[in-house]
């Protein structure tokens, strides 16, 4: 179902009215964590003023050690969902459990699979059998192949809005966080016909790398860019190393306009 061979035309995904896949490249932007409604706000007045539609945050985090913090769950989608309604910005947030994917409906514009859940068959299943678009990360050590068949799991059980996200992959490689996977973006797009993000921030793990691998992926052909923005990252809650402060958000974003490879 997902297969461009079958299905050559792209498909678009709309999301609160803004499209995704029809050529235009578009940002995800905010926090890691959602801490606070303050804290959320504070972003979310930085993407309006930046003209970007899409908000992320973690509610629910699947963090590597059980003693680090958890997320706000239900309570942090609310935040999410107030915030958005009074800025007018779409809701992405990362759903963990097959038991929260009908409670997160309410919440949330995408629902975003993670790269631990990416095989979650059960997961993914039940996103496929919701009427909500799926950000589906590509799993930490999964080839493209099998990130591919997770995206048909959704399809296979009806819901067909479904975004695809390079966000690294586990190398040998130490200088960064993982290693993001380039060369993955243009064979997603040549052997699906969904939309293709890359995630900069979890990819890199690197704040002075944000900048050059989002115009690596606009370059190459993605649909889009995820990163992460924080008021003040050196006290945040999860992934304090590689969030941009505010100024360096907007720093971000002119340079990629002065690139030329984002309008
Ligand atoms: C995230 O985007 O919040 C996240 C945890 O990313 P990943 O699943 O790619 O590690
Ligand atoms: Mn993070």
């Amino acid at each position: 179902l997902v297969s461009r061979k079958k299905h050559p035309d792209n498909t678009i995904v709309t999301i609160k009215k803004e499209a995704v896949g029809d050529g235009k490249q578009r940002l995800i932007a905010g926090p890691c964590s959602v801490e606070s409604y303050e804290q959320v706000e504070e972003v979310a007045k930085a993407l309006k003023a930046e003209g970007i539609k899409f908000l992320r945050g973690g509610a629910f985090k699947p963090r590597t050690s059980p003693y680090d913090f958890q997320g706000l769950g239900e309570e942090g989608l609310k935040i999410l969902k107030d915030v958005a309604r009074k800025y007018d910005l779409a809701v992405i947030s990362e759903i963990v459990s097959p038991q929260h994917i009908e409670m997160a409906l309410d919440y949330v514009d995408v629902i975003q699979i993670g790269a631990r859940n990416m095989q979650n068959f059960e997961l993914l299943k039940a996103a496929g059998s919701v009427d909500k678009p799926v950000l589906l990360k590509r799993g930490l050590a999964a080839t493209i192949e099998e990130f591919v068949n997770a995206a048909e799991y959704i399809h296979s059980k009806g819901n067909g809005n479904i975004m695809l996200c390079e966000r690294g992959i586990r190398t040998y490689e130490k200088a960064t966080r993982n290693t993001l996977d380039i060369s993955a973006v243009p064979i997603l797009k040549q052997e699906t016909h969904l939309p293709v993000w890359v995630d900069v921030t979890h990819s890199t793990g690197r704040r002075d790398l944000l900048l050059p691998t989002a115009k690596a992926a606009l370059a190459i052909g993605a649909d889009g860019v995820m990163a992460e923005v924080h008021p003040d990252p050196a006290v945040a809650l999860s992934d304090s190393a590689q969030q941009m402060d505010i100024p360096q958000f907007k720093e971000f974003v002119s340079n990629l306009i002065e690139s030329g490879l984002y309008k």
